[in-house]
């Protein structure tokens, strides 16, 4: 059985079928044949670049990162359910992580997405969304400053009433000075936007 697009043949030859277009190839015709699971056994190919990504498009509703999991050193285990979540090939996950990743920022998951771009050591775009996640903070920040409106935001971890007057700039903000634990950022910047659309 040969190659039915290029006819190349062999014994070790090996045809596959692009999980997105269905297109027929082997290593011979085109470089961009792409793993998309780490099982060689699945037999997940795609042809080219635009077909991982339009394969990851279509994955992404339901797609769930593991990079946490990973950071965290959660091995999986044998005899037990694999811990890892997304048994995906790392160009198919290195993909597909960005594309959540800029979900999870349209969405005001900033320190999300950085955590997600600085395991792929995407530096710029983690120093970007860095950017954004304070030009987000640093807006509400000064309409209430404009307003003298003092706010106290509930720290989750212990439960202490952080006091961010009028005028406190958005790089003052990282941790509680009560618990001393990383403040949340999301839920300060969604409390912060409550504060300042409130009358
Ligand atoms: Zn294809
Ligand atoms: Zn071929
Ligand atoms: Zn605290």
């Amino acid at each position: 059985m040969g190659c039915p697009t290029c006819g190349s043949g062999g014994l070790f030859l090996k045809v596959m079928e692009c999980a997105n277009c269905r297109r027929h190839g082997c290593q011979n015709c085109g470089r961009g044949w792409t793993p998309l699971h780490t099982n060689p056994k699945s037999g997940d190919w795609a042809c080219s670049q635009p077909c991982v990504y339009q394969w990851a498009y279509r994955l992404l509703p339901k797609y769930k990162s593991d990079v946490f999991e990973r950071i965290h050193n959660v091995i999986p285990q044998a005899g037990k359910k694999d811990l890892i979540l997304n048994p995906i090939s790392g160009e198919a996950s290195r993909i597909l992580d960005t594309l959540y990743a800029q979900g999870l920022e349209r969405q005001g998951y900033f320190d999300d997405a950085v955590t997600i771009y600085e395991f792929y050591q995407m530096e710029d775009e983690a120093q970007r969304v860095r950017g954004a996640r304070d030009g987000a903070l640093e807006f509400y920040l000064r309409i209430l400053e404009r307003r003298q409106k003092n706010v106290n935001f509930r720290c989750e971890k212990c439960g202490y009433g952080l006091a961010i007057p009028a005028g406190t700039r958005a790089n003052t903000l990282a941790n509680c000075f009560y618990c001393t634990k990383p403040l949340d950022m999301r839920a300060v910047m969604v409390f912060l936007k409550k504060q300042a659309e409130a009358p």
